[in-house]
């Protein structure tokens, strides 16, 4: 019986996810499916129950779901709990098990320039639903310190209260870029073309790595900056394909196929 999985969000036409599993489904001959859901605004836990009751093996779960989706699950992952949201949803014997594969995803995009956790201060400008993913997952993977700058202080005090004390506010972007060894822009400024955040790059250590979630485009304002100055540079599209990564096991029970280049995919479903 073919097994379907899928991403759930509203809006839900834009995303990439369907073309990269679909391609990963195709290279690995199984037959599955994954498709794009589109959930009304209020009735995502309905939604889900009715995915449920058609067979539907699981979901990802987009914008603005994630932390309803944690809300539906009947156990999760301490990521998901610390994050306050996931992004995945594994329907099995009854059980809804919620995970949050942001993070991971996150780790594994600045993997590629050599970046671990574990390397120094994490700097992550912005404080909503993305900002909180990656510095649970920061913290978890052993991060000496994650400073939040975001436009609405309050927000990312409250962020940085939530999640210990190795997660800190901080109000001036040039204090926290101080001997960072990783930037982070995980607010919306710079989608579709526009202007990134403010970003004093000339107060960071020159190794900083600097990513960005944006990915469209897919070489932003802010990582344009950034690589102007000479710092490595991670953008979105990493990340993207990273949280897909362990979603696909979840779902099909083996990781995704060797031989696909996913990034060349989503850049085609991109244009
Ligand atoms: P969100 O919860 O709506 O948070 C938006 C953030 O952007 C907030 O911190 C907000 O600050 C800030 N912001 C928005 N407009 C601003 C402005 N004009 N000036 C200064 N700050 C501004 O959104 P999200 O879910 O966290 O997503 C953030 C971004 O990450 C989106 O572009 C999303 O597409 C991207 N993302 C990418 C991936 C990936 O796999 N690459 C995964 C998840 C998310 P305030 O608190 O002051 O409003």
């Amino acid at each position: 019986m073919t097994v379907t999985a899928g991403v759930v969000g509203n809006p839900i036409a834009h995303s990439l996810s369907p073309a990269i599993h679909n391609a990963w489904i195709a290279a690995a001959g199984l037959d599955a499916e994954y498709q794009p859901f589109l959930a009304p605004l209020d009735g995502f836990a309905a939604f889900i129950a009715d995915l449920r009751g058609k067979g539907v093996r699981g979901v990802n779960v987009t914008i603005p779901f994630k932390e309803e989706a944690l809300a539906v699950a009947t156990s999760a992952s301490d990521l998901a709990q610390l994050a306050g949201a996931a992004n995945l949803l594994v329907f099995e014997n009854g059980e809804v098990r919620a995970d949050n594969t942001d993070g991971p995803g996150l780790l594994e995009a600045l993997a590629t320039e050599g970046f671990k956790a574990t390397d120094g201060p994490a700097v992550i400008l912005g404080a909503g639903g993305a900002a909180r993913g990656a510095a649970a997952a920061l913290v978890l993977a052993g991060s000496p310190q994650v400073r939040i700058v975001n436009r609405t202080r309050e927000r990312a005090h409250a962020l940085a209260a939530s999640l210990g004390e190795t997660v800190t506010d901080y109000q001036r972007a040039e204090d926290a870029f101080a001997d960072a060894a990783v930037i982070i822009n995980a607010t919306s400024l710079g989608l579709g073309g526009g202007e990134g955040p403010y970003a004093p790059f000339e107060c960071a250590p020159g190794s900083a790595v600097v990513m960005d979630m944006v990915y469209k485009p897919l070489v932003t304002d802010f990582l344009d900056k950034a690589a102007g100055r000479g710092h490595p540079t991670v953008d979105g599209l990493a990340m993207l394909i990273g949280q897909a990564k362990p979603s696909f096991e979840a779902f099909f029970g083996r990781p995704p196929p060797a031989g696909v280049d996913a990034r060349a995919v989503a850049l085609g479903a991109m244009r």
